[in-house]
Formats: structure tokens, sequence, C-alpha cells
């Protein structure tokens, strides 16, 4: 079998190590702080991975634990701590709107996880920058950031094409549409330029930047059609169903294939899939840690940059 398989280790080492030797050669201390309010131990699990990957890249992780109703008050001292750079949340906390209060109670400054609305409308409008000089990167939430890595680093990513048009001719079909996935990661791989079929449990729509990527941002089509009529077309499939039970139908897959599964379990059969895909990436929990980090130190800078175009008092 010709199939590469590519594991998200290797992908996220070069994000880390570059974390690292910055972090190491500017001799800076970015400081996380993750709130962690509820009794998942899925949750916990994810803090001590993160606690551990970030005192490997010379990050400080604090992990605070509170009742969920005394997180709001928590936030807010964060907010107004400068010795904080960073703010992150283990959801769900309530499991309802509130939760999204709570995404907006994080100071956009100090937002590593990009759920502010302020970032989220940006990257729907594919607007880049939060400064009209273009200085200033918006942050983009941390796993559908981490698959447009894999996707770059697997070289679905046009090299030669200029950047924001680099998926330009490609097909991808994303099988989830949730709100921290699905539906982010297919704008932004329509707005660098890629057709996307977004399927869920009620149907599939389109989005893409038209012909010839007229557009400045993508628009979104309902369609009538079924996922064994997207995928035979798709150059890359990439899956989130966050069941033990879902599987792709492989026989659908297109020969050659690039092939990436979020969800934690696993929606491709790996012996079958290896028959016709040139690329299968079995997870990408790693790199959405990577992306977390390399998230952190850019509030950093952009902090530093803030307080250093503040005119200085005087005595
Ligand atoms: P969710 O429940 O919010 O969304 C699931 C999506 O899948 C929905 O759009 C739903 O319509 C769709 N879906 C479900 N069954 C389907 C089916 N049979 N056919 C087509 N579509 C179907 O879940 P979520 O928060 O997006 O998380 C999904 C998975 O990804 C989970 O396993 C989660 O743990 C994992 N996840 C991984 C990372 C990471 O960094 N690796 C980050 C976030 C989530």
């Amino acid at each position: 079998m010709s199939c590469k398989v590519v594991l998200a280790q290797g992908i996220s080492t070069s994000y880390r190590e570059e974390l690292k030797n910055t972090i190491k050669a500017r001799n800076i201390r970015p400081k996380l702080v993750g709130f962690l309010a509820n009794e998942d131990p899925a949750a916990a699990k994810y803090a001590e991975w993160t606690a551990k990957t970030c005192a490997e890249t010379g990050v400080e992780f604090e992990l605070r634990t509170c009742a969920r109703n005394d997180l709001e008050d928590k936030i807010i001292e964060a907010n107004q701590d400068a010795g904080v750079h960073g703010i992150m949340v283990y959801y769900p906390v309530f499991g309802d709107r509130q939760d999204q209060y709570l995404q907006q109670v994080v100071d956009v400054s100090k937002d590593v996880e990009g759920l502010h609305h302020k970032y989220i409308y940006n990257m729907y409008h594919n607007i880049r920058f939060l400064d009209a000089a273009k200085t200033k990167k918006c942050i983009i939430p941390c796993t559908p950031l981490g698959l447009v890595k894999v996707m770059e680093y697997v070289g679905v990513y046009n090299g030669i094409l200029p950047h924001g048009n680099r998926l330009h001719g490609r097909v991808v079909t994303i099988i989830n549409r949730s709100e921290i996935v699905g539906r982010p990661l297919a704008a932004l791989l329509a707005n660098d330029g890629a057709k996307v079929y977004s399927v869920d449990i009620n149907g599939i729509q389109e989005f893409h930047r038209g012909v010839g990527l007229q557009l400045k941002k993508h628009e979104v089509t309902e369609t009538t059609l079924k996922v064994e009529d997207v995928l035979p077309l798709s150059d890359v499939v990439i899956t989130g169903v966050p069941s033990p039970t879902y599987k792709v139908p492989s026989n659908l897959i297109r020969e050659g294939a690039v092939c990436i599964n979020f969800s934690t379990f696993k929606n491709f059969d790996g012996d079958e899939i290896k028959k016709k895909a040139a690329i299968y990436v079995p997870a990408v929990g790693k790199v959405t840690v990577a992306m977390l980090e390399r998230n952190l130190v850019r509030l950093y800078d952009y902090q530093l940059q803030d307080r250093e175009s503040q005119p200085s008092s005087t005595a």
C-alpha cells in the first residue's frame, strides 16, 4: 500500500520547535491561564496535557480551578492582570448560552482560543488583520487553524499561488458542521479558494468564492447533494463525527485523496482507507495544542506593542 500515514506529532514538532526557539532567543515567558470549572475528566486530562506541552516550549501555564458560578469573576481578574497573556476555559461549563456569554467575557487581547465575536466575525468575513496597517493578524480558533496547518504540511496548499488563494481548484468535503470546528473550517478553506462540501446530519452546503475566486469572501449555498455524490469528487476529506460507530465509506473516497480525521473516534477504517488514500492523518490533537501556544505568543507580542505605543506618563 502506498498510502502515507502522517502523524500529528510530526506536524506539531516543527511548530513547537519554532516556538521554543523564539521564546528562548527572546528570553520571554508568555503566561497562559486555563480555567477548569467542570468535573469533566476529559477536560482535566486535556489541561494536564496542555501543561506538559507548555512546559516543554517554555510557556508558563497555570491551571486555575473554581466553581462554575465564580468563573466570570475569575476571568475578569485574569483580564486585568498584566502578568497573564492568554486565557482559556475548558468548555462546556454550563453547556448552554451562558458558555457563549463567558467566551465574550475573556478579553479579546487575551483570547488564545479565538472565540471572541470579533475574531469569529473577521474569520467568516475573510478579514485577516486587526489593524489597517496589517501588522496584527487575527486570531483563528485552534482546531480549525490546526487543520489548515495539517493541510499545508501535507501539501494541499499550493505555495506557487498567492496567500489567500492557495486552495484554488481544490475540492474538500468536511463531515461535521459544528460551530466549534466544522463551520469555521469550511469558511477558512473556502476563503482560501477551495470549493467545500460541508456535511452534517441534515444535509450538505457548498462554501465557495465563485468562479475564478471572484468573491472576496466565501458564500454558502444549500444543495440537495448526498455524501455519495461529493466524496468521489473530493481531493480532501476531513471528518469529525463524534460517534464510535460512524465510518466514512472508503469505497466512495477518490483514489489518491487526502483523508484527515479530527474526531476522538476513528471515523475512517484504517486498513480500508490506506488502500485508497494517498495521505491519511488519523488524529490532529497535538497540532491543536501547538496552535494554542502559537496564538499565545502572537497575543503576547500584540500586548507588548500596545504597551510600547502608549505615551509614557511623566511624573
Ligand atoms: P458536535 O457534536 O458539536 O458536532 C458534530 C457534527 O457532526 C455536527 O455538525 C453533526 O451534524 C455532524 N454529524 C454527526 N453525525 C453525522 C453523520 N452521521 N453524518 C454527517 N454528519 C454528522 O461535535 P464537535 O465539537 O464538532 O466535535 C466533533 C469531534 O471532534 C469530537 O469527537 C471532538 O472530541 C473532536 N474534537 C477534536 C478536536 C481536536 O483538536 N482534535 C477539537 C474539537 C473537537
